[in-house]
């Protein structure tokens, strides 16, 4: 397990813990809490859309390891919240081998959570910037559990939009790179295309605020993160409209979610 580079800053709020607010967790200092209750004035449905996203996860990787794939690499992975990628992949495949990464010492902290891999399989944690992609794929935990040779799912689950200019499409192409033919991209990321222009501007305001800074990017944008990839229907969509199940399906009539309270796209495509 790699050290992280900064120690646990309680004075500023950090993406994980904020998240972790949303999702209803405990993990979170007061600076979180805070920012995470500013966004929530402005873009209300936030804890709804976090929720939805997670779910568009969850659905993703139990289609895709339904289908037989085996490996994961969850690029900006979050506080342990259950069923995390190795629970939801190995119910289909209980030999499924997944690397966590993410630069937040508090995700660190809590990393045991994730390293609970089925015997059969198994899962790591790297501790690493995923912009520094060659630090990712050279890492030695990664590189014993994950055979870049055999079809891998990289995951970038509601976390490109933390990536500021062009280094989150960047930094996706050179792990597309890296895929052999039958691997997956599976990407969700805040945009402000589902808004109308005044609560639009209302999210980016909100969205700058966070010390974090998140960044949205239209339709278009989100596409380019898919390049030379095949996407799996129903294409690019908000979250969750990504092959909703019974209990998405169930959460969305409870939360009467609408896109504009979602704004994430969300889509997977597959490497040929
Ligand atoms: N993928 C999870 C968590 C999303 S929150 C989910 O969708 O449920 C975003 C996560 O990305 C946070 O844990 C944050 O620490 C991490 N993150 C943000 N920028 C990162 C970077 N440059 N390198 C590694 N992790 C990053």
């Amino acid at each position: 397990m790699t050290n992280p580079f900064t120690p646990i800053d309680a004075t500023r709020p950090h993406a994980a813990r904020v998240y972790d607010y949303l999702l209803g967790g405990k993990d979170n200092f007061a600076v979180d809490r805070a920012a995470a209750d500013a966004l929530l004035a402005e873009v209300r449905s936030a804890e709804a859309a976090a929720r939805a996203n997670r779910r568009f996860m969850q659905r993703a990787v139990g289609l895709l390891a339904g289908q037989g794939v085996r490996q994961f690499l969850d690029l900006g992975t979050g506080l342990p919240t259950s069923p995390n990628v190795h629970e939801v992949a190995q119910r289909y495949q209980s030999d499924a081998r997944v690397v966590y990464v993410d630069n937040d010492p508090l995700v660190l902290a809590h990393a045991r959570a994730l390293l609970t891999s089925h015997p059969d399989g198994v899962t790591a944690y790297v501790g690493a910037d995923v912009t520094d992609v060659a630090a990712v794929l050279d890492d030695p935990d990664l590189a014993t559990t994950l055979d870049f040779g055999r079809p891998v799912a990289v995951l970038a689950i509601a976390v490109a939009h933390f990536l500021p200019g062009d280094t989150a499409h960047r930094t996706m192409d050179r792990y597309r790179e890296a895929l052999s033919p039958g691997s997956y991209v599976a990407v969700s990321h805040f945009t402000t295309d589902l808004l109308d222009d005044a609560a639009a501007r209302r999210a980016r305001e909100a969205a700058a605020r966070m010390r974090t800074g998140v960044v949205p990017r239209t339709r278009a944008q989100f596409a380019d993160f898919f390049a030379g990839t095949r996407l799996l229907d129903p294409g690019i969509v908000p979250v969750h409209r990504w092959r909703p199940d019974e209990a998405e399906t169930h959460a969305q009539a409870g939360a009467g979610l609408t896109d504009a309270q979602v704004n994430m796209w969300g889509a997977v495509g597959r490497c040929d």
